[in-house]
């Protein structure tokens, strides 16, 4: 036994690695939140131009969709549609759209409108809207104000007062994009990642990615590993946005229901094929608990969970549960 382990040290040391030389990656700072892209190819320059393309697009799809920026075609949105039809880039409409279904096959748990009380949350200066605030809002959240008109490239809202946000669906949005890209620029084994949202590119030269699933308090410990090929992952959770207060806990996940954060969850990891249906979906789970929520995940059937509960259970989906 012992020699086979001082065999295989010896191995690692002499062994040329040339696989090693040719993974690349490249981290940036976008959309609030850390990306990360890593790309395996023989050619040092056309996975750079691969590495940089992701990025610029992590740029455009900010600049697109972010409510920091005033002169977004979301912040647009916002300021217009309660007046008449807004025109948009297709591309935007179109995530609009996959939006509310998600929110119709969520029950209305996800929902972009959550924002017209949700900016009233600001976490940063530990301020939180009052009851009376809360419920003057409440009437503005609702998905059904939302009117998109996919061939017209138009939002608009059915009433005053109604505001979006894509921060639970457009970071997974812009990883699919960052993944069309690299396969665009013929890389076959990659990831991209922006936050709690991944995608996998086929496989790690002939092993499984291990995805690690971090524990609620603590970013060091790793609760779960799972094995991806050609796949999806996306967590959300109470940690990522939040300041406590008299032993509560006031996050971003915001139940649409009653203008409050979600308390039943600590995270949710979805995995499925895509990036946009998986933080889409996280999000909605989150919003829904342990058992509308796994609910959801086995009717779907496509995708599978990992839920930590806020009693520190973890909860697998029926295609994940240890055998
Ligand atoms: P995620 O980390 O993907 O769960 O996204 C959380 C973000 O989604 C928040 O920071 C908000 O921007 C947004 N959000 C919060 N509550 C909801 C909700 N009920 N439906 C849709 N988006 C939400
Ligand atoms: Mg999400």
């Amino acid at each position: 036994m012992r020699r086979f382990w001082l065999l295989l040290a010896i191995a690692a040391v002499v062994a040329p690695s040339p696989a090693a030389a040719e993974w690349h990656a490249r981290e940036a700072a976008i959309m609030g939140t850390r990306i990360e892209v890593e790309a395996w190819h023989e050619d040092a320059d056309l996975a750079a131009a691969a590495l940089a393309a992701v990025i610029a697009e992590m740029h455009r799809v900010d600049a697109l969709m972010s409510h920091y920026k005033p002169e977004s075609e979301l912040s647009r949105i916002n300021a217009q549609a309660a007046e008449g039809p807004v025109k948009v880039q297709p591309e935007l409409a179109a995530l609009v759209a996959r939006a509310l279904e998600v929110s119709a096959l969520s029950d209305g748990a996800f929902d972009i409108t959550y924002a017209s009380v949700g900016y009233l949350y600001d976490y940063r200066a530990q301020q939180r809207p009052t009851a009376g605030e809360i419920a003057a809002g409440l009437p503005a959240v609702n998905w059904r104000h939302v009117e998109v008109d996919l061939a017209a490239a138009t939002v608009r809202y059915a009433r005053a007062g109604v505001r979006i946000d894509l921060g639970g669906i457009a970071k997974g949005y812009a990883v699919d994009r960052g993944i069309h890209i690299l396969e665009q620029h013929g890389i076959r084994h990659g990831t991209v990642t922006a936050g709690g949202d991944s995608r996998i590119l086929g496989d790690r030269r002939g092993r499984p990615w291990l995805v690690g699933i971090r524990h609620p308090d603590d970013r060091a410990r790793v609760i779960a590993r799972i094995p991806l090929v050609d796949a999806a992952l996306s967590t959300s959770g109470d940690y990522e946005r939040y300041f406590d207060e008299d032993g509560t806990r006031y996050h971003h996940i915001i139940n649409p229901a009653t203008g409050r954060s979600a308390g039943a969850l600590r995270s949710v990891t979805i995995i499925g094929a895509n990036a946009t249906l998986t933080d889409g979906l996280s999000t909605s789970v989150f919003v829904l608990g342990p058992e509308r929520g796994m609910a959801l995940v086995e009717r779907l059937g496509d995708v599978d969970a990992v839920l930590v509960t806020s009693d520190g259970r973890v909860l697998y989906s029926s295609g994940l549960a240890p055998r």
